[in-house]
């Protein structure tokens, strides 16, 4: 049996490919390209949208759903990844103490604090389907003490969010059928023995589902499977597991081999602007790389190729666009070029999460 995720806006079969539509759109394509593509849930930006167009706004356009033209589940990302690449790339753009995070917005004098409880207030008002609790992302390779730091105030945080979000539920009189379900995020860095004590106390708070915090790759840009199998076991095995930032497709495999259910990545899309696009040589499968190619529709071997990208997908791009077509807009600098290319990566990834999942009546993971 398929598992499914049972939320309010519809039910998600997974394991789950979500894109990333951080400012409420997929850059290149829209909502009705993307249902065509068999994407089921979209993944928008709390941090991003609070500061453009402003949760405000969001709400008086009807909220995040009818905002963005999509009437499918939406799964909130806290900003915390986002506020940490901020300030690890530029330390002075702002600062993280117990309460929360300080950040300076780019070009403006303006300051956002973003807090546990102000994070709950946001997705909660945007109308999302699933809740992020606020964490306080690292890198797999940064020292102990930042990770032990991490793991403290991200389970500290995780209880603000579920204290905020519990009163908001009672407020707005939302029963369990009604309200967005509320996921919190395990850090711990590569500390197996950190890992299990935020889960362990994640799970005490009891949460919807939970996600994989950190950076997933080491620094050879390998998946850290033993800690991400080690976090899967971690964590009951009904529960839903959220691999953040997990999505080349590779790592999807792997991952969902382990357990994992959701996946959001800006890669698939990023690669497809970029003329990175892939192909199914054969069915997926984990622990292999031989069934993925990628091609470089920029390479001049494309000019002449009547192909389509892989002939056994069924999107718009494969269906009626052959490689040397592509080659041309992208060379002519065309717009079309990024929809095309995206929408085909996006449909790679859903395509592969369809052909993950168990065949009916096979039986999912216990
Ligand atoms: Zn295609």
């Amino acid at each position: 049996m398929t598992r499914t995720l049972d939320l309010a806006h519809g039910s998600l079969q997974l394991p789950a490919f979500l894109p990333d539509a951080t400012l409420g759109v997929v850059r290149a394509v829209d909502s009705a390209d993307l249902e065509a593509c068999g994407v089921q849930a979209l993944v928008m930006n709390a941090f991003h949208l609070m500061q453009r167009p402003g949760a405000a706004v969001v709400t008086a356009l009807g909220g995040a759903h009818r905002f963005a033209g999509w009437q499918r589940p939406i799964v909130a990302d806290s900003g915390g990844f986002q506020a940490w690449s901020m300030l690890r790339d530029n330390p002075k753009l702002g600062s993280v103490n117990d309460d929360g995070m300080v950040i300076r917005l780019p070009d403006s004098d303006r300051k956002l604090l973003l807090t546990p409880e102000k994070c709950v207030q946001v997705q909660v008002r945007l109308g999302v389907d699933v809740v992020m609790c606020l964490d306080e992302c690292t890198h797999v390779d940064d020292a102990a003490e930042v990770q032990e730091r991490s793991v403290r105030r991200t389970i500290a945080w995780a209880r603000r969010c579920r204290s905020e979000f519990d009163k908001l539920c009672r407020q707005k009189k939302l029963d369990d059928t009604q309200r967005p379900r509320l996921f919190a995020v395990i850090q711990g860095g590569a500390s197996l023995h950190l890992r299990g004590r935020c889960a362990e106390a994640l799970l005490e708070l009891g949460f919807d589902g939970y996600g994989y915090g950190g950076w997933p790759l080491d620094a050879d840009g390998n998946l850290v499977a033993e800690v991400l199998a080690f976090v899967r076991q971690s964590i009951p095995g009904h529960l839903p597991l959220h691999a953040l930032g997990v999505g080349h497709p590779l790592n999807v495999a792997d991952a969902a081999a382990l357990g994992y259910d959701l996946f959001d990545c800006a890669l698939p899309t990023r690669d497809a602007r970029r003329g990175r696009v892939y192909q199914f040589l054969d069915a997926p499968a984990a622990g292999r790389t031989d069934w993925l190619r990628m091609h470089f529709l920029t390479d001049e071997k494309h000019v002449r190729s009547d192909q389509p990208i892989d002939p056994t997908c069924d999107c718009l791009t494969c269906t009626r666009y052959a490689r040397g077509y592509l080659h041309h807009l992208y060379r002519a600098n065309e717009a079309t070029f990024q929809r095309l290319a995206t929408l085909h990566n996006v449909r790679c990834l859903t395509r592969l999460t369809e052909a993950l999942r168990p065949a009916d009546g096979l039986g999912g993971p216990a």
